[in-house]
């Protein structure tokens, strides 16, 4: 479900949102996603993770959506809600947490300060470290969102050491876009930003020192405590169906695609293809089984020393990590 409010806008940033709406606006798009899930066909008992992507979540108050989805929880849902570092007080947390969220996601973006300006995201390294530390007084399943390659961000050992006694059981590392509606591309020319290679020697440090925290990659962008892999996640990279409500939010049930509410049905091999090849992001790799087709182009890529095969598997190594995206690319 997507919350499309922010407090302003990140430097960054290009997602589907707005800054400056009012109480009232948040008020009845919460009780528009209330009624649109209404109407849905849904099982009770029957969801096995949600998720509060946004935006800010917190900036609403969810409660006529949190009372909705209730009775359609499955027993060990997995129910995440983003936070941004300035949404943390004791009376969201314990809502929440009344409501049965069991996960927490806070954006966190970077640990230097002079960076964290940089980007508008309101708050120091210091605070979001308080910040996370409330939330864990609430929720032991928590994590947070890194971006790497943001110009002059350190991104250094000195910095990722305070992230040692956070107590993180998740951390999502993505390496910045620079996306053209974004503040930033405005402010590009004047910034210097690290090329490919630098990131790629961030994003290892990064994935060295969460290793040694114990966090797993499971999949490119994702690292967790072994056992509190995001499910939700997975689920969407395992190809399985998803229910999209909300201004910019994506849905995939049988043929349908959803954005933005707008259905488009897909052919069934396309279908077959979108939900089997990104798996390949995953540590479970893709597996062949049925698609002969795809095993001369997975092979070229092992060949390059880019994917290693397991029977009808294919996984990527630590080279292919980094070139993924070239990899998907040539395959759908
Ligand atoms: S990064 Fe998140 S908080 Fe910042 S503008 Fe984008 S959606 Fe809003």
């Amino acid at each position: 479900m997507h919350f499309p409010f922010c407090r302003r806008k990140c430097t960054y940033c290009a997602l589907h949102s707005r800054a400056g709406s009012t109480v009232a606006a948040r008020a009845a798009y919460v009780a528009g996603l209330a009624k649109e899930l209404s109407r849905l066909d849904i099982q009770s008992h029957s969801l096995s993770t949600v998720y509060f992507g946004g935006g800010s979540p917190a900036l609403c108050d969810p409660t006529p959506l949190l009372e909705a989805l209730q009775p359609l929880l499955a027993p060990e849902c997995e129910f995440t809600v983003e936070l941004h570092p300035l949404d943390v007080n004791r009376g969201t947390l314990a809502s929440l947490k009344a409501h049965g969220v069991n996960r927490i996601s806070m954006g966190v973006q970077s640990l230097d300060d002079g960076t964290l300006r940089h980007m508008g995201r309101g708050y120091s390294a210091d605070e979001a470290e308080q910040s996370f530390s409330l939330v864990k007084e609430y929720f032991d399943n928590a994590g947070i969102d890194l971006i790497v390659g943001y110009p002059g961000d350190p991104c250094d050992v000195a910095k990722m050491d305070r992230l040692s006694h956070w107590g993180l059981r998740h951390c999502s590392v993505y390496s910045l876009i620079l996306e053209d509606r974004s503040i930033l591309a405005k402010q590009a020319t004047r910034l210097t930003f690290p090329d490919d290679d630098e990131v790629l020697d961030k994003i290892k440090l990064v994935s060295r020192f969460l290793r040694s925290m114990g966090l797993n990659r499971y999949e490119i962008s994702n690292y967790a405590v072994p056992g509190v892999e995001c499910r939700h996640n997975l689920a969407v990279w395992r190809g399985e169906d998803y229910i999209g409500l909300g201004e910019g939010a994506h849905g995939r049930r049988g043929l349908t695609r959803t954005e933005s509410g707008k259905p488009e049905t897909v052919s069934p091999e396309e279908d077959e293809k979108e939900r089997r090849i990104f798996r390949l992001r995953t540590i479970e790799g893709i597996d062949t089984t049925g698609h002969t087709e795809w095993i001369a182009p997975l092979d070229a890529f092992a060949s390059k020393g880019l994917l290693v095969k397991d029977g009808p598997i294919y996984r990527l190594t630590e080279r292919g990590t980094e070139v993924c995206d070239s990899i998907l690319a040539e395959l759908v």
